[in-house]
């Protein structure tokens, strides 16, 4: 035995993750993130980011990040409630609440915060949470947190079962983009279900903002859905809109709760002013430049065309996410090496972040690909050795 309290429980851990290929890993990189991005000294096409209108390394938008730091300096200095809050900050929420068509926007250092921050006030103890098998850690995380009264259900019907079962209230929880098989939940039926049975509806728009309906406005307006008191929406600022942070948009009621009791939101220093400048920038193009969608959209479309021309197991995504399936952990780091090999960055994404046997390929498309970053892909995918199972 050493001296050392935690080296014998954790190396027992290591052991058993490098034992089943889950050993994770992080690359340096150091260059801005696009689809050429310079890794570990290599040259690489990368097919890995959220980065889904190609913004993250935009001019204007480091032109506005140092604007905004040349007026508010680097740090918020504060938390909101005592002197951080700033107009930066309030004009960034103003928009965000004009752009998804709610009464009220209010913005979160990240999205994990924001989701802890919801249900913390919008689930009271022991209250009812309604969940999808398939959403993101942070909305897990958050309903354990909350000491939620927790159903899970696999698909609309299912939660018609639960809800029925469990009574009047609660709050049904999605994403509205799901971040690893890249579908869509079916928003309209979510809501309608929530409010026949007395529940409100969280959801999870992380990877829908800049991408998904109309000038990309989310999941609700990808389905014609305008603003309803009963639903509550939650985006993030550092996907599709390329830089950082999150926020919530929804009746100014829900809003106002969150400032007077979410921990997540007032135990904790604002985001960077110069960062609401920054995405005060960023918002305004993703609205403005439809073509980056446009382009978006070709792309999606040709990697399917040719991923199902070559009998890869892909999923029904409509999204920029679209992984291609092979099964076990081991497989998939294997055909991430091999792509690897060919000069491009494709991550390997395993459990637990996936179901057991559905280790995959995260590809991930991006406005800023070409048709040929796409074909390259492709080729490269043409290469694995066949599924053999
Ligand atoms: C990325 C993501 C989050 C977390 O957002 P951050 O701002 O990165 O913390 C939450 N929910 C979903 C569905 C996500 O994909």
């Amino acid at each position: 035995m050493t001296g050392d309290p935690f080296a014998n429980t954790l190396e027992r851990t290591f052991a058993r993750l490098r034992d089943q290929d889950l050993w994770r890993r992080r690359e340096r990189r150091s260059s801005p993130q696009a689809p050429s991005v310079q890794m570990e000294g290599e040259t690489l096409l990368s097919f890995s980011s959220n980065d889904y209108l190609g913004l993250a390394s935009d001019p204007r938008l480091v032109e506005a990040w140092c604007q905004g730091a040349r007026r508010y300096g680097v740090g918020a200095g504060a938390s909101h409630l005592l002197g951080g809050h700033t107009k930066a900050h309030h004009e960034l929420e103003e928009a965000l609440a004009a752009f998804v068509g709610t009464p009220r926007a209010l913005i979160f250092s990240t999205g994990y915060m924001a989701n802890l921050a919801l249900l913390a006030v919008l689930c009271p103890r022991h209250g009812r949470v309604f969940e999808d098998r398939r959403n993101h850690a942070s909305l897990i995380d958050a309903a354990g947190l909350a000491q939620a009264d927790r159903h899970r259900y696999r698909d609309v019907a299912g939660l018609r079962r639960a809800l029925t079962k469990a009574g009047s209230g609660g709050i049904v929880v999605s994403d509205g983009v799901f971040s690893m098989d890249g579908d869509m939940a079916d928003v309209p039926a979510l809501l309608t279900l929530a409010q026949t049975h007395g529940a409100g509806l969280l959801l999870d728009d992380a990877h829908a903002f800049g991408v998904v309906g109309p000038q990309g406005r989310g999941t609700p307006a990808a389905h014609g859905l305008g603003h309803d008191p009963a639903l509550v929406h939650m985006g993030t600022l550092g996907k599709a809109f390329g830089v950082f942070g999150a926020f919530v948009a929804a009746s100014a009621e829900v809003v106002e709760a969150l400032i007077q009791g979410a921990r997540p939101y007032i135990y904790t220093t604002a985001l960077p002013p110069a960062l609401a400048v920054c995405a005060m920038a960023s918002l305004a193009i993703a609205i403005a430049e439809e073509y980056r969608r446009a382009e978006l959209y070709e792309r999606i479309r040709e990697f399917r065309a040719g991923a199902t021309q070559l009998g890869l197991r892909i999923l029904p995504s409509s999204t920029p996410i679209q992984p291609v399936i092979l099964g076990d952990a081991g497989r998939a780091l294997d055909a991430s090496a091999r792509l690897r090999a060919q000069g491009l960055y494709v991550p390997a994404v395993r459990p637990p972040t996936v179901p057991a046997h559905t280790a995959r390929l995260r590809v991930t498309l991006s406005a800023a690909h070409t048709r040929d970053h796409i074909e390259r892909l492709l080729a490269a995918l043409a290469t694995l050795p066949r599924d053999t199972a």
